[in-house]
């Protein structure tokens, strides 16, 4: 793997919604090839550049009314749906699981703006995560007479332990959540009875803390271990999928004291991942780097093993095409720059 391969960041910008359509939202989004122009609303001599590995546009609810209101005039780029993000970003991780080495994919972006769409997806728009499973499971399938493949899923029992679980570190294993449950799984069905019932408790445990589940980010991690006993060989991968907390500034209920404290963990993690990320994309070109800052939120504790060494990082950063938007998708252009 060549080293620019580390780091890859995607940007999605998902289609209008009611809210917005209602509101006679203009598209301030265009896109030539991978980089996309924003422009401010207020001051359309405000325009910022930015390029990244990949941009699309989304199929549907770029509908041109008669003003011409939702549509940019050109509107240059690459219309994606669910199978083609996933030939571009989920491919890569899985063909590095399978040699062996850790893969990470991050969600970043505002609430509504398309991460759960993009991981998980909705019906029969299945996003990358279940795909992923399922090309896993076909893989350990076709190899069978090779390899004797398992593969667990973590899942977290944090809800039900006050105070939350020990993050613990050891030498040879890094950071580690102490207690977590493993469970072995057969097939990618399973993996995504195991996620819903994970995305129940995510809701459930945001409800206790008198929180919202999407100021929370979620983990899920699988744990691919492949023995290939004729050669006598083990491979051990992690393929860790991170659905980060919205990156909207919090302005929801709940009292100010509890908010500002969520609200500070939250961004601080989502900083201190922003500053590992970009460190270890200032490695892979050969910049000197003086310090990763993983020690500095509990997250990108948990990521270490999954963000260095050779492990891949795909990043999705999604946003909405809408003027209303401005300020929350141009925050989330810049963070998903800074990764590059
Ligand atoms: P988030 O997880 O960031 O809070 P969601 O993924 O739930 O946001 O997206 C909000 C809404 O927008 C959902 O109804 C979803 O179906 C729709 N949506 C998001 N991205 C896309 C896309 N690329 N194409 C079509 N619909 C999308």
């Amino acid at each position: 793997m060549h080293s620019k391969d580390c780091v890859k960041v995607a940007v999605r910008v998902r289609p209008f919604n009611k809210r917005e359509r209602d509101a006679g939202s203009r598209c301030i989004v265009s896109m030539v090839s991978n980089s996309i122009t924003i422009q401010d609303p207020r001051d359309s001599q405000n325009r910022r550049l930015f390029c990244f590995d990949y941009a699309y546009w989304s199929h549907s609810g770029f509908v041109r009314d008669r003003r011409g209101l939702f549509v940019p005039e050109e509107p240059g780029g690459r219309y994606a749906d669910q199978d083609s993000v996933f030939q571009d970003l989920g491919e890569g991780i899985l063909e590095n699981a399978l040699q062996g080495y850790n893969a990470t994919l991050l969600a970043y972006g505002q609430t509504g703006s398309g991460k759960s769409y993009s991981m998980v997806g909705y019906g029969p728009n299945k996003g990358l995560v279940p795909k992923l499973c399922e090309r896993l499971f076909e893989d350990i399938r076709e190899n069978q007479e090779t390899r004797q493949c398992q593969v667990v899923d973590l899942l977290s029992r944090a809800s039900r332990t006050p105070g939350g679980l020990r993050v613990r570190e050891e030498q040879q294993r890094g950071f580690y959540v102490e207690s977590l449950r493993t469970v072995p799984c057969e097939s990618a069905s399973q993996v995504a009875q195991l996620m819903e019932q994970g995305t129940r408790t995510r809701t459930t445990a945001a409800t206790h803390m008198n929180a919202n589940s999407s100021r929370s980010h979620m983990l899920i991690i699988l744990q691919l271990k492949q023995i290939f006993s004729k050669e006598s060989i083990t491979k051990q991968s992690n393929i860790n999928l991170v659905d980060l907390a919205g990156s909207e500034r919090q302005r929801s209920s709940g009292s100010e004291a509890d908010r500002l404290k969520e609200g500070t963990a939250i961004n601080l993690s989502l900083t201190t991942l922003g500053n590992v990320i970009s460190s270890l994309a200032d490695a892979a070109v050969g910049r000197k780097v003086v310090h990763i800052p993983y020690r500095d939120s509990v997250l990108t504790k948990l990521l270490q093993s999954a963000l260095g060494g050779n492990s891949r990082t795909v990043m999705i950063a999604t946003l909405s095409p809408a003027d209303i938007c401005y300020e929350e998708s141009l925050s989330t252009l810049r963070y998903a720059e800074r990764a590059k």
